[in-house]
């Protein structure tokens, strides 16, 4: 990959460091890596206000495109073990945009309802409507991980959901979307620190659950049922990419880099009024007095913002 297509501070670019293609191999992933990334947290800092400030922008024209009945729209797909730092994405990446154009889910154990239905009907409910930014907090994928590991279902029915899933996300990005699925992947070691921070400090308790230890114990289960994940389901609508998930900082830094890259692509052009323009400015300055037109157009604020946002 040539350094060229390098964003800002980057070595090379996070989305071709960081997708899984066929061959990647999960054991080979050192989770304390920054690929791409040599500048340390403090830059990442920087460099993360600065997307926060350009994906509001672009999110602000695909919010406008939803409410003009346009049907484009994002889905951030998140997995991970417990730790590895979800939650984190939605509060400091997702945060950086306004909230309402921010349709975010997270799905625990199924409930009875759910359990009545296909696995897939909760997350076809979930799908986040025309002109929103739709955040997943863990999503179908945890059909073919807990699922799996746990043997919650029959192995014959667990196998058919990979070529399901490829089948219901090409629907989905065919419909208008774009998926980005990032995992983020924490070392063993680490986990054990922050789940020992969890029960350490009484402010996160709330954060543990009993059932995180059961969980852990089963962690190469877990790893090959990811390694599967990636082997069968990134696709080039829907692909993965493995975050090193050992510093905070990287992986906030490495999806708001895939987020960004997402809404720009996406290319979103301002609505087009759908009415006479010229008629409507004639018809309000007929409302206005004469100081109060001039005062209009002077304004600083108001015009300087309409010439950012073009
Ligand atoms: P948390 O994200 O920490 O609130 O935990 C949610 C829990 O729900 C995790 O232990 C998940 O593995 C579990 N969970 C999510 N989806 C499913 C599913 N389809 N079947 C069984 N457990 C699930
Ligand atoms: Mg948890």
């Amino acid at each position: 990959m040539s350094s060229k297509s390098a964003p800002g501070p980057w070595d090379r670019a996070p989305w071709d460091m960081l997708r899984a293609r066929s061959g990647f191999r999960l054991e080979d992933l050192d989770r304390a890596s920054t690929p791409g990334w040599d500048e340390g947290k403090n830059r990442a800092a920087d460099r993360l206000e600065d997307l926060g400030e350009e994906m509001s922008g672009l999110q602000e024209r695909l919010y406008a495109h939803g409410r003009t009945n346009g049907h484009r729209r994002v889905l951030l797909v998140l997995q991970g073990l417990d730790t590895a730092g979800k939650g984190g994405i939605a509060r400091h990446v997702i945060g950086l945009v306004d909230p309402q154009g921010v349709a975010l889910r997270s799905f625990g154990r199924p409930t009875e309802e759910e359990l009545a239905h296909h696995y897939l009907w909760r997350i076809r409910n979930a799908l986040p409507p025309g002109g929103r930014i739709g955040v997943f907090d863990r999503s179908h994928y945890e059909d073919v991980l807990v699922v799996r590991v746990e043997g919650l279902v029959p192995e014959a029915t667990w196998q058919a959901r990979y070529a399901e899933i490829n089948a219901f996300e090409a629907e989905v990005a065919a419909s208008g979307t774009r998926i980005i699925k990032c995992a983020l992947m924490v070392s063993h070691e680490e986990q054990g620190a922050r789940l020992l921070e969890r029960l350490d400090r009484p402010e996160k308790h709330w954060k543990y659950s009993p059932g995180d230890l059961p969980t852990r114990l089963r962690w190469d289960d877990y790893q090959e049922a990811y390694q599967a994940v990636f082997d069968r389901t990134s696709t080039d609508v829907a692909p993965w990419y493995v975050i090193p998930a050992d510093h905070k900082w990287y992986v906030r830094l490495a999806v708001a880099e895939l987020l960004t890259r997402t809404l720009r692509e996406m290319d979103l052009a301002w609505p087009a009024a759908d009415f006479d323009v010229a008629a409507e400015r004639a018809k309000l300055l007929a409302t206005m007095t004469a100081d109060h037109r001039s005062i209009e157009s002077e304004d600083e604020d108001n015009g300087a913002r309409r010439r950012r946002n073009g």
